[in-house]
């Protein structure tokens, strides 16, 4: 399934009808939220530990150059190829043609957000190879031909019945909701194909630059067999992933697993430190690493912006976000989706293809809240609202809205009529029916209109 991020207003239209969806991604993100805070409330030092990653990433950021030129170097000592990609085409090139001087015709997969990115797996399966996701949740939106509604949480927008349907109508297995029993059912079904796989392919949480070494952070150990079985591992990373050292890398997993899923510790954190199989006798005989730039360097550029590459794709802020809550994550039409990924999507796909997704947000700031990296997301949407604007895409509306604003607020006399009036009007409204907005009021309760006004307000205070 291909969305398409200018046709977001259509999939909010239809996700807002979607009872059953909205239950499933209510409930899902409700419980996420309870277990972080849970976490949360034990750690005195939280906000500390906060602001010491931002201050950390942003010393990466401001030095990435120098950074990338290290993990490369040490990359390369340990034994991994390095291979840089502009965009996603020279990446998917990269990778097809390992897959042919390799003769390689089955790959597994761990999730990885990045290969959704530039499209990989539909790419691979138009070569005729097979492509299979091994993550639970990855491997439920494979069956149905979707892209994950969630950054870390793919299946996010159904429950244990839908997928109890889902694996009895693509599997062929009799009908369960036993969240074991769906999981065994899914081991059953990967298990040999990690046994056949001839590569493995994943993404990079986050990759250390004095060792050379990356880290792959999961719960289900799948992403530790697709990337030790097969005898070839890809990795594909973005070029923002890097952290100084390890132990500056304790504090970002800490951040992340409290974030994502409540947990003092993600179950499983792989570490490549290249190939080991001549050395170990198991792992892989060959590690490649495509890094990948596909805008980011643009965003590098750009001190406004700059900070929205701090992000660790925890997830976080889709959990606290109401316009998600209500949506979930196809909604928004691409790979990235709630705040973060609205705050994304101009920059990485240009302001023409995502022109209406800074929109797509209150404003309210709880995505601000809840961010472990601390990034201030409204206040780049805003700017990004300033560009899309400036470049012309405003709506005809809008722009005689604004222009009737400047013009009542440059004349006292006829703003005061015209804010009495309302006020009036509301009370000859029957009951205690709320002032009528069309369209906007259709989903949500619009309280009724304080008529002390705000200017009576100020006076009694002053
Ligand atoms: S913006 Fe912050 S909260 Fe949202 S996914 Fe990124 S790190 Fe997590």
């Amino acid at each position: 399934m291909q969305l398409n991020p200018k046709k977001t207003k259509t999939y909010i239209k239809s996700a807002l009808r979607d009872q059953h969806l909205k239950e499933a991604v209510d409930r899902a993100t409700q419980s996420a939220l309870k277990k972080r805070q849970d976490k949360v409330d034990l750690m005195p030092y939280w906000e500390d530990m906060r602001w010491q990653a931002h201050k950390a990433k942003a010393g990466v950021i401001d030095h990435l150059d120098r950074y990338l030129e290290e993990f490369e170097a040490n990359c390369m000592a340990n034994g991994t190829t390095v291979h840089w990609a502009v965009d996603g085409e020279e990446a998917r090139k990269i990778i097809i043609d390992l897959i042919r001087k390799n003769n390689v015709k089955s790959i597994v997969k761990a999730k990885s957000l990045t290969t959704e990115e530039i499209y990989l797996n539909h790419f691979l399966v138009d070569q005729g190879l097979e492509v299979l996701e091994t993550d639970l949740g990855e491997y439920i939106v494979q069956l149905l031909d979707q892209i994950p509604s969630h950054l870390t949480s793919p299946a996010l927008h159904l429950t244990r019945k839908d997928v109890g349907k889902i694996f009895h109508e693509k599997l062929g297995v009799p009908y369960t909701e036993d969240p074991p029993e769906l999981a065994q059912i899914a081991r059953q079904k990967l298990r040999e194909k990690f046994l056949a796989a001839d590569m493995g392919i994943s993404g990079v949480n986050f990759a250390i630059a004095d060792s050379g070494s990356f880290c792959i952070v999961e719960n289900e150990a799948n992403a530790h067999l697709a990337v030790t079985m097969p005898r070839i591992h890809v990795a594909v990373m973005g070029i923002e992933k890097i952290v100084p050292t390890l132990p500056a890398t304790a504090a970002f997993l800490k951040l992340q697993a409290i974030s994502t899923t409540g947990q003092k510790q993600s179950s499983y954190v792989n570490f490549v430190g290249g190939p080991t199989r001549q050395k170990f006798g198991e792992g892989c005989e060959e590690v490649h690493l495509v890094l990948l730039d596909n805008g980011r360097s643009t965003i590098l550029a750009d001190p406004q912006l700059r900070e929205t590459l701090f992000c660790f794709r925890c997830g976080a802020c889709l959990n606290n976000c109401p316009i998600y809550q209500q949506v979930g994550g196809h909604a928004y039409g691409w790979v990235y989706m709630g705040p973060i990924g609205i705050s994304l999507l101009p920059q990485y796909l240009g302001v023409d293809e995502g022109r209406y997704a800074p929109f797509t947000s209150s404003l309210c700031g709880a995505c601000y809240e809840i961010c472990p990296m601390r990034i201030n997301i409204p206040h780049h949407l805003l700017k990004l609202r300033n560009r899309v604007v400036d470049s012309g895409y405003s709506m005809k509306v809008e722009k005689w809205a604004m222009w009737g604003f400047g013009f009542l607020a440059s004349r006292p006399w006829l703003y005061r009529l015209l804010t009495w009036f309302p006020g009036k009007f509301q009370k000859l409204m029957p009951g205690n029916r709320a002032f009528p907005a069309p369209g906007y009021g259709k989903e949500r309760a619009l309280g009724r209109m304080d008529l002390k006004g705000f200017r009576k307000r100020f006076k009694e205070m002053s």
